[in-house]
This record gives structure tokens, sequence and C-alpha cells, in this order.
């Protein structure tokens, strides 16, 4: 979490406000610059975790603990290779179209992790982060293009209502049979339960939805910054060499951006 952070929005300039879509943008616009204009994007993969949070509702979001939620996502990554990752909080309800499940919100995690190996990071992902019916892929890992669309999904403003269909069937034209697909319909949150989101992200702030690790956001004249932590960016670079090149070009960048 990031509570020493504050900047917002053009009106929101001193006190950032979690449900202020235009604060949200400021965030996604900044953090978004940092690392496409500090890091190359080879090496870096996006990666969404989504925990099994199905008995969670709109109600309870009033009493839900993003502390509990992000040390757990912590307590994961300290077990684990890697340089530094950032992490924002999504937010979906899903449902179910003739009631498989019952329906809930589900937080979970959409970002960066640099420095790691996606084959080894995904299956240490996976021991922590079972599949269920209800979320069949938890964790999905994927080689960062270096487009900025990223982080639009990173930093959200806007969620979806997810709801699943039964599975419906399809022609497989490389394997010439009929498969079963799952499928999910996107849909707005229904209009009951808006405010109890809005509510819930205005209690956690802007910075309450971000994880960083092994590095750090930072508020400075001119923006935000993300800067690596000197010891970890140390450790970090006995993890081979391809790392190393990475943590180098980052630091060199970063002090010769110094202001
Ligand atoms: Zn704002």
């Amino acid at each position: 979490m990031s509570k020493s952070l504050s900047i917002g929005c053009r009106i929101h300039r001193e006190h950032a406000v979690g449900s202020c879509a235009a604060c949200v943008k400021f965030v996604r616009t900044e953090v978004g610059r940092e690392i496409s204009g500090l890091m190359p994007a080879g090496g870096l993969l996006r990666a969404s975790i989504v925990p099994h949070t199905t008995n969670l509702t709109f109600e309870g979001l009033a009493s839900f603990s993003i502390e509990n939620h992000a040390r757990r996502l912590k307590a994961t990554f300290a077990e684990v290779d890697f340089a530094w990752a950032i992490f924002n909080l999504d937010i979906s309800a899903n449902e179910h179209e003739s009631g498989r499940y019952s329906p809930h919100v589900s937080p979970h995690w959409y970002g960066l992790v640099a420095g790691a190996q996606q084959r080894l990071l995904k299956s240490e992902l996976d021991a922590r982060y079972p599949s269920s019916e209800v979320i069949p892929n938890p964790v999905r890992l994927k080689p960062w293009d270096g487009r900025f669309r990223l982080f639009e999904y990173m930093f959200k403003s806007d969620f979806d209502r997810r709801v699943g269909v039964e599975a419906s069937e399809s022609f497989d034209k490389r394997t010439g049979r009929i498969r079963l697909s799952r499928n999910t319909r996107e849909r707005d949150i229904r209009a009951g339960d808006r405010p109890k989101l809005l509510e819930f992200l205005d209690r956690i702030g802007v910075y309450g939805r971000i994880v960083v690790m092994r590095a750090q956001l930072r508020e400075t004249r001119s923006g935000l910054r993300l800067v690596l932590m000197r010891q970890q960016s140390d450790a970090a670079v006995g993890q081979g060499n391809r790392g190393k090149a990475e943590i180098t070009k980052f630091r060199d960048l970063r002090i010769w951006r110094n202001d």
C-alpha cells in the first residue's frame, strides 16, 4: 500500500479520491509513463491473479480488508523469484445466469512483474491460487508487449459484471471436433450495487489499491516516480544476466533523469 501518496487529478490535486475517474486516470498516466519510459518491454510479465473470494458480496465490501488481501499477495511473492512488481486492484461482480454459483464480488490483482521467469512464476502462483469452477484460470501471465493499453486494464475506474452462461458447443476447426466452451457476458454493475462499490473505492483510495513490491512509488514535484529499492535491487541482481541488465539500465536512467 502506498499511503503517503495523495496527489490526484486537477480538482483533487491535494487528496486523490478513490471513486474519481480522473484521479485514477492521473495515476494511470503517471505510472504508465514511468514504466514505459524507463523499462524496455522485454522481460516484463503482465499478470492477473484472482484470489478465491466467492463469499464476498457488495454489502461485505464495507468491512473487506484490502490490507489482508494485499498481505496475501505479498506473502506469495515473498517466496518467488522476481526483481520488482506493481499490482493494482481490479473488481468484478460475478454471477451465473442459471445460478451455478452464487453472485459475488471478486477483488483481484492486475499488474506487471519484472525479472521473473514466466514458467517458474506460473507454477509457483498456480500452487497458491488453485482453480475452481468459478475461477478456471486464477493466474494468467503473459509477456508485456510494451503497449500503454496494459495500464488501461490495470488502472480501471469502470468495473464489469460478468455473467457466466451455460457452456456452448462450438466446432473446433483445428481438431475437427465439437468442443464445449465456457462463456462470460460483460454487463454493467447493477445500479443498486454502485453506491456500495463507490463507497469502498473512496474508503481505500486510489493509492490504497496499489501494491508495489521491491520498489516504491514516490510523489515528486514533477509527478509520480517508480523507484527501485536499493537493497532489493542488489539482491535481485543475482538472478541472472537479463535481470541484471534491466536493473542496471533502470538505475542509470533514474540517475540521468534526477532533477
Ligand atoms: Zn479526482
